[in-house]
């Protein structure tokens, strides 16, 4: 590759974010690394997509690595292992994927399957996320975790699973819970596994500090662990307790808070042993973050360790905490979710077109113009480097008089379309020469308003909800092309008639941007973006704005020599099943439209040759997919 080629695509940091995983080929494309196998050749995403689209598989698609998945089940597994084997701690670590991070079928199966060497379990928030736990067939030492608010019938589901060998803790939210359990476990003569759920006052650092300390919505203070234990006592299920849970949070960005909160929870676990509880698992929940930018900072959306550091980390904190206490090393479990499944899947759509705000050439003024036109096209004599600031704020000036001209009537269309054109051509020229320059805070904010718009194939509300929502960032980039020169920059506009749905912070490699740097698009190729690390909280938080659903799934496993296994393919939804989400019936809608054109049919406005065309192209949308086609 050129040193040219080599300077064009390190612009978007695929060398810093995309270690290991995705690489840039010397034809300009990206490619997909296989992390088992570091020397085989990378797996050309563009090709991947040449090769879906032959099959009928169109973008938007979620692409999903399979041995991203193995890759990071295996090395927090093998962490943990060599943590411990490294410290001399005498415990055992058995981690459960929480399903709440990616319920979707083909990837909790996944997870099981590749977990299967580690007895890697699962962790259940609800009843439906229990149900489908115990729809798989887990290593015999593998675990259950019941976490959030559970009723009679969760609590009773939890403890019957343990007669064909769950090993299913129910993990107590409150005292009230325990009034539940009691009552349950009377009734069905059979004992739980219990778990108790304290909450650490520390307060972690980064986007979910809120669900950290005192404030947090789970887990029980000291007080209420006291009348837990007096209770248990009591109930004469004290020996049930065997697993004291502390959620450390999500995303943390530093380790230093994850060696302070472990800390906590190890007070808590020498006090309840001392107290009687006969504790064998500490449960340290979530938290171990994933570097979405990979700054490897204490910083949103990035973190200062990584997985293996994390392992030490926490392994080491709770063998000196235990060991100055005298308390024996329990198995610990940890809840990591977003650091398994975020790296594994991608989000991939195409450009449909580009809005400018500037432009190549201007015409000239026309006599009859107001002279503000002319004043607009004199800018273009003294437009330089050193004046560019009175070069925006003169433009700006007469452009927006122009305006006010044309809503007063003084102005007519083709007029003030000639004002607006030759504008846009000084912001080209701006653009120009600001490009090589250090620029002041109020042309770069001038700068950013011209940015392009380039409208995509997606929905931000179905397929990347928490950049909508708590602005998440993602590494964004083009799939192809990377040996050529970005000349424009652009933020991302998705498919839904909604002004928030767009994308307008990015990771670069020389740190976040107010917009992405891209290709001009060609009317000869489709022009293909990726969003990486998408696997962790979006597919089910995703929502049905403007009725797009979801998008076409496809899994691949990569091979050998730059070549890729399907391995599963799920079509998106059809219009029919995102209507039936909101209760339409799709057969009564058809009907409905069929009298319609009967009627239409006797009454002569329409001939049958009409009235088949209108009954095609209505039954062909039903049944077609959401997005752009
Ligand atoms: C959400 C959640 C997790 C997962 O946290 P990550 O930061 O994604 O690893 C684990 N445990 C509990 C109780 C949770 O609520």
């Amino acid at each position: 590759m050129s040193d040219g080629a080599g300077a064009t695509h390190s612009i978007y940091g695929f060398e810093r974010w995309g270690r290991g995983l995705l690489e840039v080929l010397p034809n300009g494309d990206v490619g997909l690394l296989d992390p088992d196998r570091p020397d085989a050749p990378a797996v050309s995403l563009p090709g991947i997509l040449h090769d879906l689209q032959e099959r009928g598989i169109h973008t938007p698609i979620l692409l999903r690595v399979a041995g991203y998945l193995r890759q990071n089940i295996a090395r927090i597994n093998e962490g943990f292992a060599r943590a411990i084997a490294a410290s001399g701690y005498t415990g055992a670590y058995r981690g459960v994927f929480p399903i709440k991070v990616n319920q979707q079928a083909q990837v909790v199966d996944r997870i099981v399957e590749f977990g299967r060497p580690y007895s890697f379990g699962l962790e259940a928030g609800s009843k439906p996320e229990l149900v489908i736990a115990m729809a798989h067939r887990l290593p015999k030492d593998a675990l259950i975790i019941c976490n959030g608010v559970k009723d009679d019938e969760f609590i009773r589901l939890a403890i019957l699973s343990r007669k064909i060998g769950f090993n299913t803790v129910i993990v107590l939210e409150s005292p009230r819970e325990l009034e539940t359990v009691i009552r349950v476990t009377r009734e069905l003569g059979e004992e739980p596994l219990l778990g108790v759920r304290v909450k650490l006052t520390n307060r972690i650092g980064g986007n979910w500090a809120e669900s950290s300390g005192d404030r947090s919505t789970f887990g029980m203070n000291t007080d209420q662990l006291v009348s837990i234990m007096d209770r248990l006592r009591e109930a004469g299920l004290l020996h049930c307790l065997k697993l004291q849970h502390s959620h450390l949070g999500s995303q943390i960005p530093d380790v230093n808070d994850v060696r302070r909160a472990v800390s906590e929870a190890c007070r808590y676990f020498t006090e309840l042993t001392a107290e009687g509880a006969a504790l064998t698992h500490l449960d340290l929940g979530g938290g171990l973050g994933f570097d979405y930018t990979g700054e490897k900072k204490a910083s949103e959306n990035s973190v200062n360790y990584s997985v293996e550091e994390y392992c030490a980390n926490v392994v080491e904190t709770v063998a000196y905490a235990l060991n100055e206490a005298g308390v024996a090393h329990p198995t610990l479990v940890t809840e990591s979710g977003r650091a398994v499944v975020a790296s594994t899947s991608m989000l991939i759509f195409d450009v449909l077109e580009a809005t400018f705000f500037d432009a190549d050439d201007a015409p000239r003024p026309q006599p009859e113009d107001h002279h503000y036109v002319s004043d607009l096209a004199a800018v273009q004599e003294y437009l330089s480097a050193d004046r560019l600031q009175e070069c925006i704020n003169d433009s700006t000036f007469y452009r927006n008089e122009m305006r006010a001209l044309f809503r007063r009537g003084t102005v007519g269309l083709r007029e003030m379309a000639r004002a607006e054109r030759i504008y846009l051509h000084l912001m080209a020229g701006i653009k120009t020469l600001a490009a090589g320059t250090q620029n002041g805070r109020e042309i770069e904010e001038h700068l950013e308003n011209l940015a392009d718009i380039y409208h995509c194939n997606f929905s931000l509300f179905q397929s990347l909800p928490d950049v909508w929502a708590i602005d998440q960032l993602h590494p964004v980039a083009p799939l192809q092309r990377l040996d050529e020169a970005p000349e424009r920059r652009a933020i991302l506009s998705d498919i839904t008639c909604d002004s928030d749905g767009k994308i307008d912070r990015f990771i670069l490699a020389d740190g976040i941007s107010p917009s992405l740097p891209l290709h001009r698009l060609r009317d000869d190729a489709t022009y293909y973006l990726g969003v990486f690390f998408v696997g962790a909280y979006q597919e089910t938080l995703g929502d049905l704005h403007n009725l797009f659903g979801d998008t076409n799934v496809v899994t691949i496993e990569l091979g050998e020599d730059g070549e890729f296994d399907l391995l599963h393919e799920l079509e998106g939804d059809t219009i029919a099943e995102v209507m039936a989400y909101v209760e339409y019936d799709p057969r009564d809608c058809v009907e409905a439209f069929r009298r319609m054109l009967d009627e239409a049919t006797s009454a002569k406005t329409l001939n049958a040759a009409g009235r088949k065309a209108l009954m095609n192209a209505y039954r062909d949308s039903i049944t077609g997919y959401t997005y752009y086609e």
